[in-house]
């Protein structure tokens, strides 16, 4: 991995100071908050901004809030404070459990919630540094006309690999965006554009300010395939939560650019998801394990995460 380049650095104190630097600047700018996903990706050559926003220094974005109505996160809410909350482990299990299997312990005591969930998409042949892409011809997310994963394919197939948002979408949860032109709520699963090139809906100059979640108290879980148990992105991974009438939603994740989502009003339609969900799973082989192998875990863990929240 080489050095960072050059880039300008301003650390806003409010959120108004942070909207008059964006509107103000013209070249390329980029939202930092934990930096663990950003700056990897900056070294290896992935973005060139001309200016970094570091949000860190915003006060009121780190909090976890039980409203009444429903339960709204702070952006800059480290995913260690998530898992200690007990708001969130006794009423989303999908999202607590999503939480403490997310990459390692030091990675979540400095990584955000809103930048886990605006996470760039992942690929093989994309995630390395420049020395090592040179020997392939630019692919679509840097600036080519080519899949270097799937040749002959007509688009990125880069994969969408965070933890959070499966989790939050399977609860219903929204996200609070704020612009220059005010604030707008929003689904979470409707931020996810389905491009792995441009995987986000959100124009350049809006920030997630909060989550919300629903308040209605789920029975749920997760459940993760990596390849290395103590650190590591999810190859394949199943969030599921449910009512007190069995009826739910349940989350593909790292199944291609954007989360699959599947509804249920009963446990037999629930049951009747993990074949659906496997048969729907991309097969481009672009990530680590043979497409084949993960679409057979989308079936495994998903009957594995039913019957394990029905039995409970
Ligand atoms: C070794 C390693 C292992 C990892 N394993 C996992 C894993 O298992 N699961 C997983 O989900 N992730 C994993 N990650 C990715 C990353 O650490 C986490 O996703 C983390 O939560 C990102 O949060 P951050 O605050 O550091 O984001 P940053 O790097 O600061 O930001 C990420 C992106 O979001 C944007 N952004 C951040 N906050 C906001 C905001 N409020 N509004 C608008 N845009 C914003 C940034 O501009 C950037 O594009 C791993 C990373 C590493 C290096």
């Amino acid at each position: 991995m080489s050095l960072l380049p050059e880039f300008e650095y301003k650390r806003p104190e409010s959120l108004e100071e942070f909207l008059h630097l964006l509107s103000d600047y013209k070249g390329d700018a980029m939202i930092l908050a934990g930096g663990t996903d950003l700056l990897p990706r900056i070294k290896m050559g992935l973005k060139n901004p001309d200016l970094i926003i570091d949000i860190k220094n915003i006060d009121g974005l780190s909090y976890v809030k039980d409203e009444g109505k429903n339960v709204r996160i702070g952006a800059l809410t480290i995913i260690y404070e998530i898992i200690k909350s007990k708001i969130i482990k006794d009423k989303y299990p999908a999202l607590h459990e999503a939480a403490t299997l997310t990459a390692s312990e030091n990675l979540q005591q400095r990584g955000t919630i809103g930048g886990n969930i605006l996470q760039d998409t992942r690929c093989l042949y994309y995630n390395k540094p420049e020395s090592w892409r040179k020997s392939f011809n630019p692919c679509f997310k840097t600036g080519g006309e080519i899949c270097n994963a799937a040749r002959g394919g007509k688009k990125c197939f880069a994969v969408y690999c965070g933890d959070l948002a499966p989790a939050l979408i399977s609860l219903g949860a929204s996200v609070c965006l704020l612009g220059k032109k005010g604030e707008k709520e929003m689904p979470l699963k409707d931020i996810f554009s389905g491009d792995g090139k441009f995987p986000f809906s959100l124009s350049s100059d809006e920030l997630i300010k909060n989550i919300i979640i629903p308040s209605d108290e789920m029975r749920g879980g997760y459940e993760k395939l990596r390849m290395r148990k103590s650190i590591d992105y999810p190859v394949v991974n199943i969030a599921l939560s449910m009512d007190a009438g069995d009826k739910g939603r349940l989350v593909v994740g790292s199944a291609g650019a954007n989360p699959l989502i599947y509804d249920f009003s009963s446990s037999e339609e629930l049951r009747q998801i993990p074949e659906k969900a496997q048969n729907d799973m991309s097969t481009v082989n672009n990530m680590y394990l043979s497409p084949l192998y993960r679409k057979n875990m989308v079936g495994v863990l998903s009957d594995k995460v039913i019957e394990r929240v029905l039995a409970s």
